[in-house]
């Protein structure tokens, strides 16, 4: 078989699907296999919190689900990822790459994500980008709900302190000044409302490969994902 090329669409270019919760490194990780693989790469947390930023710049309530449902319709999300480069996101042509990262988004992205219309809208949007294969594609639901027929699936975890630390150190260097405390706590908010919701939680697939980041280094998790990509690939 063509390096490459998806064992279950011959033609089409490989999907892989990589979910998990906050701070597993799910980003980085997911960026770094497609571009050694020269796949694209598509952050479907970033598309949420576009939306999310933009209800919190309308002062959209954010209990409303028709609202957001609205506003998602009326919104066009674009999100750009350069291979070695960072991802762009772009919002009605807006670019907000370092916006959607700010801790009033974090604080009201999964509260925005919880509505079945709000997720009925991003499910489509995000197999309309992935329909032509050739792609990482990174969030909560990807394997379970938006790409079940992914070539291959990872679930990346670690523990709860892990990824807070993680994650301090990001916004730190982004410049936001916030205690390690604030961010666990936030980390473990989201976590449970992503898990706890109804339409697309946050779950492993029963398919797919668990990997515990907590006391791994970046570099060699890369090479994980990519041993067993390789693995589906020969197979
Ligand atoms: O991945 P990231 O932390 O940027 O995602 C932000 C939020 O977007 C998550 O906490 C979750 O509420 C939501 N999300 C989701 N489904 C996805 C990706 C993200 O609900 N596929």
């Amino acid at each position: 078989m063509q390096s490459g090329m998806s064992p279950l669409h011959p033609k089409r270019q490989l999907v892989i699907a990589v979910d998990g919760p906050a701070g597993a490194g799910k980003s980085t990780v997911a960026r770094r296999v497609a571009d050694r693989l020269g796949l694209e790469y598509l952050d479907t947390g970033a598309m949420y919190r576009a939306l999310a930023l933009k209800a919190l710049r309308r002062g959209v309530d954010l209990r409303d689900e028709e609202q957001l449902a609205e506003l998602l319709a009326t919104s066009d999300i674009a999100v750009a990822s350069r291979a070695g480069g960072a991802v762009r996101v772009f919002l009605d042509g807006e670019d907000v790459s370092d916006a959607i990262r700010a801790p009033e988004v974090n604080a009201a992205v999964s509260q925005v994500a919880g509505f079945a219309k709000v997720r009925a809208g991003m499910v489509t949007r995000q197999r309309a980008l992935a329909r032509a294969g050739g792609v990482v594609v990174d969030g909560r639901d990807i394997g379970t709900e938006v790409l079940p027929d992914a070539d291959v699936k990872f679930f990346l975890t670690a523990s709860l302190k892990a990824r807070a630390r993680r994650r301090w150190e990001e916004l730190r260097a982004q410049g936001f000044s916030i205690e390690l405390d604030a961010v666990e706590e936030e980390i473990a908010h989201r976590d449970r409302l992503d898990a706890g919701r109804a339409v697309g939680p946050l779950r492993r697939a029963p398919d797919a490969i668990l990997i515990d980041t907590t006391d791994v280094a970046v570099d060699a998790v890369v090479e994980e994902l990519l041993r067993f990509c390789r693995l589906r690939v020969c197979e």
